[in-house]
């Protein structure tokens, strides 16, 4: 799927609407629309990267980055593992094997009180 047709790059630029936690020069991040959890949100690069398997060595800072800032929204979020009953799951899905459905690349960050499971 190009840019041109992507519902991601839709929500970046703001054609398409979002719950928005973050935005930088980088990255946006917003909840999903479908939450499997109590806390369930998305971390894009604002950059269309199709997924993680076209990822190559030019692009290890940016995914870097992006998981750190998976922990900073996840802390900000109340997910953040601080040694007792907390902390959160993100994950990566890579096409469809991996249960990918948008072709932007995204963390899922999902958290809060258990059981919630569609993800696993
Ligand atoms: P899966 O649906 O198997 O989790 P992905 O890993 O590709 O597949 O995740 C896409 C996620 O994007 C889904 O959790 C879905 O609910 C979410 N989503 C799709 N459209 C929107 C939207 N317009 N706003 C917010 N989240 C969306």
């Amino acid at each position: 799927m190009s840019e041109h047709n992507c519902i991601f790059c839709k929500i970046v630029k703001g054609e398409i609407p979002s719950r928005k936690i973050h935005e930088d020069d980088d990255f946006y991040a917003f909840h999903d629309i479908h939450p499997a959890a109590p806390v369930h949100a998305l971390v894009i690069p604002k950059r269309h990267i199709e997924t993680l398997s076209a990822c190559g060595d030019a692009d290890a800072p940016l995914l870097g980055k992006m998981m750190v800032l998976t922990a900073r929204l996840a802390e900000q979020l109340g997910c953040a593992y601080t040694g007792g009953e907390t902390g959160f799951r993100t994950a990566i899905n890579v096409g469809p094997n991996g249960g990918q459905e948008v072709y932007h690349l995204h963390a899922h960050i999902l958290g809060g009180p258990r059981p919630w499971s569609r993800m696993e």
